[in-house]
C-alpha cells in the first residue's frame, strides 16, 4: 500500500491523499484549499491525472474535503464517490453552492480583467458542473463493510464532526497480506449538540490522523453556550446586534439547537434570530431528514414534541432583498450568516454594517484559517478591507473555541488510547505545522510512533519496512511542469506567475 499526500499535509485545508492498492488508485477526500493555502497552492489543477482515479472515498461534506470533486469530474474522473448517505445529501447542496460562489467570484474578477484589457477566465467549476458530478456519488450507512474491489473493503464509522462525517476503516489484501489503514477525516469534539461522539476504533496497522487542534485544549461546550447567551444579553443592552459568522452546515444548526434550549426555558423568549444563508436553510432541512443519526439527547427532544431546529423568533431569510433589509436594523437581532471564515457570502455585508459599531458584537464559533478575513478580525487588526472599503474594527470580538467541531489535543489522544492494538505508525495531517509537531511530541512521550506528513510526501508500507520519499516543493513544481510541457505553453498568466513566484 502506498499513500501520497497532496493536501492538508502541513496545513489544514485541501484534504487530498492518494492510496495505491493492487493497481487501483483511490482518492481519500478531494478538498479545496482555503485562505493562505489557496493563495500558495491554488485550486485550479491537480498534481495527478483525474482520469487515473478509480474511486474517491469521502469522509464528510465540508468543502475543504469535498470541494474539488466537481473539478475532478470536469477533468475526466468517472469513478464512484463513496460516502455516507447524509454526506451525499449535504454535498448535493454544498457543492452547487460552492460552484455558484466560483462563478460569482469569477464574474467579479472578469469585470476587472476586462477593464485591464485581459482575456476572461473560467471559474474552477460551475454550479452546473457540481450538479452533474453528483451522479457519481454513492451513499452508504455507517457500520457496514463495503467491498469496492477484490482485496479492498471499507467501513464508515461516525466521526462526530458533522452530520454524516466518517472515520474510514480500509482493509486491503495484497499478495496474501492483510493491512488495515484507518483515516480519521476530521475527528469530532465530544458533546457537540445534535451529533454523536466519535466512534472508537479497535485497531489499525497505519493511521492517518487529523491534528487541527493538536496543540490546544478547548473549553467545554456547555460553558461556551452560556457565554453566547451572556454576549447576546449584553449586546442587546448596549443597543447593538450580534453577528455570528458561521459555517452554514453543521455549526449553524448547532448554534440554533443551543439557542432553542434558552428560548424553551424562556431565558431568550422574545429574541429575533435571522439565519441569513440560503445554504444554511437548505442544510437545516437536510439535518431534519437524517434524525436517525442524531445523538440521544436530540432524539429525546424530538420525541418530547420539541423541534430543536425551530422556534418562534427564528427566521430564515431567502432573497437578497430580505438579506439587505437586515442591514437597516440597528439593534436587537442575532444574525447568523456564512461563510464561516468571512471570505465570501452574505456575512461580508453584515460585517460591513456592524463591525465599525462599538455597541455590536461579532462572535466567532469556528476555525479561522490563516489569511482569511475572519482570522484578521479575530487577531486584532484595527481596520479590515471589505468590498474595497476600509472598515474599522470597533465591535466587541468574541471567540467561542469550545464550540469547535474538532477534537482538541486531549480528545485526539483519548480517541487514540481507545485502540486495543496500537498502530505501527501514525501519519499526522490536517494541522498547521505547530499543531502537528506539538501533537507528535505528545505521541512520542506516550510511546507512539508518528510522523508529520508534508504535501508531496509518499508513504510506502509494502515490504517489511516502509520507505518515505520526501520531495521538496521545487521538485513537485518541476514534476508538474514536466506534465504540462514548457511553462511558456501555458496560456494562463495567473498560473505562470504563480509558478514563477514559487520557483
Ligand atoms: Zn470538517
Ligand atoms: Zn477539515
Amino acid at each position: 500500500m502506498n499513500v501520497e499526500f497532496y493536501g492538508a499535509a502541513s496545513c489544514v485545508t485541501g484534504s487530498c491523499h492518494i492510496l495505491k492498492v493492487n493497481g487501483k488508485t483511490i482518492l481519500l477526500d478531494c478538498g479545496m484549499f482555503q485562505g493562505k493555502d489557496e493563495k500558495e497552492r491554488g485550486n485550479i489543477s491537480f498534481v495527478f491525472n483525474a482520469k487515473d482515479i478509480d474511486f474517491c472515498l469521502l469522509t464528510h461534506a465540508h468543502i475543504d474535503h469535498s470541494g474539488r470533486i466537481p473539478l475532478l469530474y470536469k477533468q475526466g474522473f468517472a469513478g464512484d464517490v463513496i460516502c455516507t448517505e447524509a454526506t451525499l445529501d449535504l454535498c448535493n447542496v454544498m457543492l452547487q453552492d460552492s460552484g455558484h460562489i466560483q462563478e460569482m467570484e469569477m464574474e467579479w474578477k472578469n469585470r476587472k480583467r476586462e477593464r485591464q484589457g485581459l482575456e476572461k477566465i473560467e471559474p474552477i467549476y460551475s454550479a452546473e458542473d457540481a450538479a452533474s458530478s453528483m451522479k457519481l456519488f454513492r451513499g452508504y450507512p455507517y457500520g457496514k463493510w463495503i467491498e469496492l474491489f477484490k482485496g479492498f473493503k471499507i467501513r464508515f464509522n461516525d466521526a462526530g464532526h458533522l452530520l454524516g462525517s466518517a472515520i474510514i476503516e480500509i482493509v486491503t489484501e495484497e499478495n496474501g497480506k492483510e493491512t488495515k489503514l484507518v483515516y480519521t477525516g476530521d475527528l469530532g469534539n465530544v458533546n457537540i449538540p445534535i451529533i454523536n461522539d466519535p466512534v472508537n476504533i479497535d485497531y489499525a496497522d497505519y493511521l492517518i490522523m487529523e491534528t487541527t487542534y493538536g496543540d490546544r485544549l478547548h473549553k467545554t461546550t456547555e460553558n461556551e453556550f452560556q457565554e453566547l447567551y451572556k454576549i447576546i444579553k449584553d449586546t442587546f443592552k448596549r443597543g447593538g446586534n450580534v453577528i455570528i459568522p458561521s459555517f452554514a452546515v453543521g455549526r449553524t444548526q448547532e448554534v440554533i439547537y443551543a439557542l432553542n434550549k434558552y428560548v424553551e426555558k424562556d431565558a431568550l423568549k422574545d429574541i429575533s434570530i435571522y439565519v441569513d444563508s440560503p445554504l444554511a436553510s437548505e442544510s437545516t432541512a437536510i439535518f431534519k431528514r437524517h434524525e436517525d443519526v442524531f445523538d440521544e439527547e436530540a432524539k429525546k427532544l424530538i420525541a418530547s414534541g420539541d423541534d430543536p431546529l425551530a422556534f418562534k423568533g427564528l427566521n430564515f431569510t431567502k432573497s437578497s432583498q430580505e438579506s439587505a433589509a437586515l442591514n437597516k436594523i440597528n439593534s436587537g437581532v442575532v444574525i447568523i450568516s456564512a461563510s464561516g471564515m468571512c471570505d465570501a457570502g452574505r456575512i461580508k455585508h453584515h460585517l460591513k454594517h456592524n463591525l465599525w459599531r462599538k455597541e455590536c458584537s461579532i462572535v466567532f464559533v469556528g476555525y479561522q484559517a490563516e489569511g482569511t478575513l475572519g482570522r484578521r478580525i479575530m487577531s486584532g487588526e484595527k481596520t479590515v478591507k471589505i468590498f474595497g472599503e476600509e472598515i474599522a474594527v470597533n465591535a466587541e470580538i468574541h471567540q467561542l473555541q469550545g464550540l469547535s467541531g474538532h477534537a482538541d489535543r486531549l480528545g485526539l489522544l483519548r480517541w487514540l488510547e481507545a485502540f486495543k492494538k496500537i498502530p505501527k505508525e501514525i501519519l499526522l495531517v490536517h494541522g498547521d505545522l505547530d499543531a502537528s509537531n506539538s501533537f507528535k511530541d505528545l505521541l512520542t512521550s506516550k510511546g507512539y510512533k508518528s510522523r508529520v506528513m508534508d504535501n508531496g510526501d509518499t508513504y510506502d508500507t509494502s515490504g517489511s519496512a516502509h520507505q518515505v520519499k520526501i520531495e521538496s516543493k521545487k521538485d513537485r513544481i518541476y514534476k508538474l511542469l514536466d506534465k504540462l510541457g514548457n511553462i511558456d505553453n501555458i496560456d494562463n498568466d495567473e498560473i505562470v506567475n504563480k509558478i514563477k513566484e514559487i520557483l
